[in-house]
């Protein structure tokens, strides 16, 4: 149940690209952080954020990964370059169903994978948010205990 951080990012993004050769996607800072947690879940968080990092920023073609140890518990950054989000709805996109209305004709989707996202996050005992511009680009980033698994299912 322990695994390193970069391994399993690296093969996230070796899948992500398969549908997305354009990206380039660039793993920042730490290397070689150990982590307990459910390898499964923060696979399905990344993918999350990835694909939404894709998908909400057209025209662009860089997203990074910003890896950090703080306190003893793991910071996982996705930067995007793309449409950001507005201040008053940064709060509201974890919530379920909800989709920046003035930029959801553009896009598809449902609404509920940073939902379940933040429900994962959560259940681990982590902590999930967003830094972004309106314009310039957003950070999707979780922060885990690095042995979290005391608090998953
Ligand atoms: P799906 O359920 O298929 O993932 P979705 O992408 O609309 O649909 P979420 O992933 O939950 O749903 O995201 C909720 C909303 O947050 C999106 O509709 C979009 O408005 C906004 N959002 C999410 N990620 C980004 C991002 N990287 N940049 C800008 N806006 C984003
Ligand atoms: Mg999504």
């Amino acid at each position: 149940k322990t695994f390193i951080i970069d391994e399993l990012l690296d093969s996230v993004i070796d899948i992500i690209r398969q549908s997305n050769p354009e990206f380039n996607i660039i793993i920042k800072g730490q290397k070689g952080i150990e982590v307990y947690a459910d390898e499964m879940r923060v696979e399905q968080v990344i993918i999350n954020f990835l694909t939404n990092a894709i998908k909400y920023s057209p025209g662009t073609d860089e997203i990074h990964i910003n890896v950090d140890l703080i306190d003893n518990k793991i910071y996982v950054g996705v930067r995007d370059f793309g449409i950001g989000i507005a201040a008053d709805q940064q709060k509201s996109v974890f919530d379920k169903f909800y989709r920046v209305e003035e930029t959801s004709i553009h896009f598809q989707g449902l609404g509920i994978g940073l939902f379940i996202t933040a429900e994962i996050i959560k259940r681990h005992g982590g902590e999930i948010g967003v830094k972004s511009t309106l314009g310039e680009g957003s950070e999707f980033y979780f922060i885990l205990p690095l042995n979290s698994d005391t608090d998953a299912d």
